[in-house]
């Protein structure tokens, strides 16, 4: 056990969290997490707890994998830094701009690296805009996103993101970008039929093109499923209508691929499993499975041509884009997720039995749907199934439900009151069955708590 007495004061007296109620960490403390192994963390009172979302979306490959932190060892003392500026590049970030174009969609050769999905999506905001001055068309600036999106934490990337609390805290989002309703339709219309839904959730886009003048629209960026904005899966008619749009309006497709990329939806990329075939992809997350801060931009051919012939120098990069020891760890998380088949064997076998297992909960008093794609999922907590009524004030149910997950052994995410599971590509069938079983406990108790 490692030694653990005063860290959680000394945590609550000097550590700002990220997305954390202060108030509500200083009433109860910190959960310190000391060690993980597989699917499970460790807390440092000694509890074993299964690890529902992967961190935050990304250990796609698992905790512990020894041969990552050898690459890292390795690194650090073969070059530990070396930068990518001025006609530079080092043996990792050359062999993982490699590896990235064999395993991505051929329309990718090139990457631009970054240090996380922030950073992608800040890259691909400044790289859209430069792209169609390099075209003689500068008038062309605005990106459009969608309402509940999150792309990040960056000035760019908050307000991308569609989060209204968000932007209220920081006054945004900036000029020239503009936000369509999301193909929500459980939360939206759920009488409505789901791909009639979904048409008229993509035509937003066109609307709003319409509205800002063809000539202004530079992009298009979407989550294939919104991941933070609750696992929103959208309609089966929606992505071939936006690729319509996009393809009909001169406009790139840009797909955030932070969660989605690496095997999240039981393909390398989130775009494969809907066909989408985007111009740009941002990645982070899963590219490392989060042993190493990095991320990047997947650029296809249609920019790429334009920025390498026409381009000269693109003023933006970051001192850690590429860096040596983050590119080292992701290329052989790279290389194992590719020779072990992990992306592959969990869609074949582990993802459809969590599928079905997940929607055995739709018949649980508490939850108004269940669903998911691959290796996410959600359930939508409602205080009642028909009619149907949300609890109020939003929020509060998930979070108890949320706290009583960990105190039965799992991580499990609230949104509002959408609980959520981005689990590790590794888990296996007994661990679906062990997730199933505390979430079903977990849910009991939260009745039972609601009742009292
Ligand atoms: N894009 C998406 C879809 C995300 O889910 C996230 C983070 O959760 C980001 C971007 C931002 O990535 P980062 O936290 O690495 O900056």
């Amino acid at each position: 056990q490692p030694h653990t007495s005063g860290w959680q004061s000394q945590d609550s007296a000097h550590h700002l969290h990220p997305f954390t109620d202060y108030k509500a960490l200083n009433a109860k403390g910190s959960r310190i997490i000391t060690h993980a192994e597989g699917c499970y963390i460790w807390d440092s009172e000694g509890n074993k707890i299964l690890d529902g979302m992967a961190g935050l979306w990304c250990v796609n490959i698992g905790y512990g994998r020894k041969e990552l932190a050898d690459a890292a060892y390795a690194q650090m003392q073969e070059l530990p830094y070396y930068n990518n500026f001025f006609q530079c590049s080092t043996p990792p970030a050359v062999e993982l701009s490699a590896l990235l174009a064999e395993l991505t969609p051929p329309q990718f050769k090139h990457v631009f690296f970054t240090g996380s999905g922030s950073e992608s999506n800040d890259t691909v905001l400044r790289m859209v805009r430069y792209y169609w001055k390099l075209k003689g068309k500068p008038y062309k600036k605005i990106i459009i996103a969608r309402d509940n999106a999150y792309h990040g934490s960056t000035v760019a990337g908050a307000s991308l993101s569609g989060m209204k609390a968000m932007h209220a805290q920081g006054d945004l989002p900036i000029p020239g970008i503009a936000h369509i309703e999301q193909p929500y339709h459980f939360g939206v219309a759920p009488e409505m039929d789901v791909n009639e839904f979904g048409l008229r959730a993509a035509r937003a886009l066109e609307r709003k093109i319409d509205e800002l003048g063809e000539c202004n629209v530079a992009a298009f960026i979407a989550e294939p499923i919104q991941g933070a904005g609750g696992v929103i899966v959208p309609p089966d008619s929606y992505w071939p209508e936006i690729k319509r749009i996009c393809a009909e309006r001169d406009i790139l497709l840009v797909a955030d691929e932070v969660i989605t990329g690496f095997g999240r939806l039981g393909t390398w990329f989130g775009s494969q499993h809907y066909g989408i075939e985007p111009d740009l992809m941002a990645i982070a997350k899963g590219l490392s499975s989060g042993y190493q801060p990095i991320g990047g931009v997947l650029v296809g051919d249609k920019v790429a041509d334009v920025l390498i012939g026409e381009g000269g120098e693109f003023f933006h990069g970051f001192t850690y884009s590429g860096h040596p020891v983050a590119a080292a760890v992701a290329a052989t998380n790279l290389r194992i997720l590719r020779d072990e088949r992990i992306i592959e064997r969990a869609a074949e076998d582990v993802s459809p039995y969590l599928q079905r297992r997940w929607r055995e909960l739709a018949d649980h008093p508490l939850v108004g749907e269940a669903r998911g794609v691959g290796m996410v999922a959600a359930l939508e907590l409602v205080k009642s199934k028909s009619p149907r009524e949300d609890f109020a004030p939003a929020g509060k149910v998930g979070t108890l439900c949320r706290d009583i997950c960990v105190e039965n052994g799992l991580v499990m995410r609230a949104v509002r009151d959408t609980m959520i599971i981005s689990p590790p590509l590794v888990l296996s069938r007994e661990q679906v069955d062990e997730l199933i079983e505390k979430a079903t406990r977990s849910l009991d108790q939260a009745a039972t708590r609601l009742g009292e």
